[in-house]
């Protein structure tokens, strides 16, 4: 079979080992046991599908906390080097939950929010509110007022209406509220290519050449006081070049309201990239932060200002690799195309009601056959999920050995950001458990719903014969 048959994607390759496991994706520490079997943070696949079934998202703890200490290390490193400090939130949204909270402000990440949802994680989690942001395009005014209430460290405007609304949630309340604006810098960013653009068409945030006449009005609230600007460019980036062209746009800016009053902070916002597959090469944090705070520094030089205190808002990088889902294979079918070819579907008991992104964003992800290893010769499968959509795929090509069978466990790597947070309850499947493992020991964090979850929220469902 040719490489580049549709079939294919260019970036597969059909592996040696198709049992192996690729040190960039998986997280570290993931093994196979003498007996073959998958094991993360010290604990077999298999025992965790018999102790709590699958479909499950296993979290590894250690990996976790590891690479907030790194981002938070190498973020710090990279301000002294330029004079400053910086701050590091964990954009929550990528998985949230109070234990994953307490991981990362352990580590000293402080937390982004962008839901009074979020916020009452967070809050559950015992995250100092000083160091929470609170982010969105349309916060309700009850989110807002509970924002404040509780004393979040900085609300990042998005509109004039909320210029308002939090003006007068701050007055009503008697304090004054640090507030950032949320701007467009004209660059967005996916991978490796960026855009730029003078106006965006998109939601979120105001025009970089409204900055000045919305910070001026800003300036004139009393229950307001300006932090600084905030600008996220896109997810899932792997060089440096669309940060620099954004950092340079901000600074220029960031100079000008400088001129008129103090500016502390200069954020700006997440999107680091994991490696999802074997043909993902991230760049490393260190070598991120390092160039992207140089620019800002160089920037400020060149207009003769400080270096502020700069912020940045890692999500994926910090819980994408150290997530893996299980699953149980439940069928393998061959499917005859026109040509003469076999596409192999290996369907498991989950699908895009635990994993939206391919079908969202086309994502593609990786597998490896969890519960044993194989000697017979890797064949080309997709694996699909058990949902009534023909995009529901959980990885859209890969190679496994071809004895995969009903009954082996699936492990898929790189799962544990915008999996649990997208998740849904399509077809009525109960959402998976979230289990913690570190240190070869596991448990849950996240309860997994049951059909009675699911029955407990409908109306109209009626007591059985002989219950009350
Ligand atoms: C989603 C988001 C992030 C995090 O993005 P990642 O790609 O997970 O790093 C950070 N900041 C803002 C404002 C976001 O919307």
């Amino acid at each position: 079979m040719s490489a580049h048959t549709p079939l294919v994607p260019d970036r597969l390759e059909q592996p040696e080992d198709a049992n192996a496991l690729d040190a960039g994706v998986w997280p570290d520490g993931a093994m196979r046991t003498p007996s073959g079997v998958l094991a993360i943070g010290g604990v077999s696949a298999t025992d965790l599908a018999t102790r709590f079934g699958t479909p499950l998202y296993v979290m590894d703890e250690t990996v976790v906390r590891a690479r907030a200490r790194r981002a938070r290390a190498a973020f710090d490193a990279a301000a002294a080097a330029h004079g400053t400090t910086a701050h590091v939130y964990y954009a929550g949204k990528a998985f949230l939950s109070t234990e994953v909270v307490r991981w990362v402000t352990d580590e000293g990440l402080a937390v982004d929010v962008a839901s009074g949802g979020e916020l009452a994680v967070a809050l559950a989690a015992g995250a100092d509110p000083r160091r929470i942001g609170f982010h969105g395009n349309n916060k309700s005014v009850a989110e807002i007022s509970r924002a404040v209430e509780v004393g979040v460290g900085s609300i990042i405007l998005d509109s004039d209406i909320e210029i308002e609304r939090v003006a007068a949630a701050a007055a009503a309340r008697g304090v004054i509220q640090s507030v950032r604006v949320r701007v467009n810098s004209g660059v967005h960013a996916e991978t490796h290519d960026f855009l730029a653009t003078a106006h965006e068409d998109q939601k979120f945030g105001f025009p970089l050449s409204r900055a000045e006449e919305v910070v001026a009005r800003i300036r004139t609230l009393p229950s307001l006081e300006f932090g600084g600007l905030h600008c996220h460019i896109g997810s899932q980036i792997f060089g440096t070049a669309g940060f620099l062209e954004s950092a340079a746009r901000l600074v220029e800016v960031h100079a000008r309201l400088s001129a008129s009053g103090e500016v502390r902070v200069l954020n700006l916002g997440g999107g680091f990239g994991i490696a999802y597959t074997s043909t993902d090469d991230p760049t490393p944090i260190e070598e991120l932060a390092a160039g992207i705070v140089a620019a800002v520094a160089a920037e400020c030089a060149a207009r003769g200002i400080p270096v502020p205190v700069v912020a940045f808002e890692p999500g994926r990088l910090i819980v994408g690799p150290a997530g893996v889902t299980l699953y149980e294979v439940g069928t393998v079918k061959p499917v005859h195309l026109d040509d003469d070819r076999t596409r192999v579907y290996v369907s498991v008991d989950g699908g895009m009601s635990d994993n939206a992104r391919p079908a969202l964003y086309g994502a593609q992800y990786s597998a490896r056959i969890a519960s044993r290893t194989s000697t017979v010769d890797s064949a080309l499968v997709r694996v699909v999920g058990k949902h009534c959509e023909s995009g529901d795929i959980v990885v859209d090509a890969e190679y496994l050995p071809g004895d995969v069978a009903p009954g082996d466990l699936l492990a898929v790597p790189a799962t544990g950001a915008y999996c649990f947070s997208l998740s849904s309850n399509y077809n009525y499947v109960p959402r998976p458990p979230v289990v913690a493992v570190a240190d070869g020991s596991a448990r849950v964090i996240v309860r997994g719903e049951t059909i009675d979850d699911l029955l407990s929220r409908d109306a109209g469902v009626r007591p059985t014969e002989g219950s009350e």
